[in-house]
């Protein structure tokens, strides 16, 4: 099963303690938000199960492995940033391609022959096409395979985010904020869209926030943080109806 297992994760940079000692059980297919006010930590956190920095204790397993050490390219996750990071000068279908291009020239640098001489390298390249199109008919981007980041509107960027993240064909998805840079009734859309998303993948979806309705509406569980701890984790309704501290309840905005 590909859930994720965080134990006992602490992370300093300096002198300054970012995360102290955050553990958290998320199921295979479960959807878990992180939310907490900004600088709380959320970020390095999900860098650190994107494998993206390294922790200065703890243990990340997915999938019940033990991934410390284990590269981001390898461990079948997909991370999807605030700031979309497409390449400008590649085409949508070329960005949405990039993650299996990459495989593919790692494969290719693994064997003593140049990549487009192996055999099925073709056939490979008409696979990788396939599931362009297939990401791109998903996400509604079919009809704007060939142009470039510079002509889209930020809601189309953000989808093609999603397209890339989509053709790894992931156990997790990691979300940093994905929506911040929309306007609001976008965000509502995509909102929308991307728990769709989670439907029909059934994967696992770490959604990373600092809106808390945001959360309450998408998420399975979700976890507060807070000055690098997680103080509640725990169903929307649990969290608004019974949180467990008064730093959570105002957060969330609970009655009091
Ligand atoms: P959040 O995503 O919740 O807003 P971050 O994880 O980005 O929070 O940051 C948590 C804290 O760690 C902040 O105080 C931030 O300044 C600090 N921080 C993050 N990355 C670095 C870094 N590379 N070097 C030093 N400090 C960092
Ligand atoms: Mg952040």
């Amino acid at each position: 099963m590909a859930g994720l297992i965080l134990r006992q994760i602490a992370k300093t940079f300096g002198e300054t303690r970012v995360l102290r000692g955050i553990s958290l059980d998320i199921a295979d297919g479960e959807f878990v938000s992180l939310v907490g006010p900004s600088g709380c930590g959320k970020s390095t956190l999900l860098r650190i199960i994107a494998g993206l920095e390294a922790q200065s204790s703890g243990e990340v397993l997915i999938g019940g492995e033990d991934v410390t050490g284990v590269r981001a390219s390898d461990r079948n996750l997909s991370m999807v940033f605030q700031s979309y990071a497409l390449y400008p000068h590649l085409t949508v279908g070329e960005n949405i391609a990039v993650p299996l291009r990459m495989r593919q020239l790692t494969a290719a640098q693994r064997l003593p022959v140049i990549g487009s001489l192996m055999p099925g390298a073709r056939a490979r390249g008409r696979e990788i096409a396939g599931a362009v199109s297939e990401a791109a008919r998903t996400l509604d981007i079919d009809g704007l395979l060939e142009r470039k980041p510079g002509q889209l509107s930020g809601g189309q960027r953000q989808r093609v985010a999603l397209g890339r993240a989509l053709v790894r064909e992931p156990a997790a998805f990691l979300l940093d904020e994905p929506l911040s840079n929309l306007d609001a009734k976008l965000r509502v859309h995509t909102r929308a869209e991307i728990a769709e998303l989670h439907r029909q993948l059934r994967a696992t979806f770490v959604y990373v926030t600092h809106d808390q309705v945001e959360a309450m509406t998408m998420s399975d569980r979700i976890a507060v943080m807070m000055g690098g701890e997680i103080l509640q984790c725990a169903a929307p309704g649990v969290v608004y109806d019974d949180p467990e501290d008064l730093r959570v309840a105002e957060f969330i905005g609970s009655p009091k």
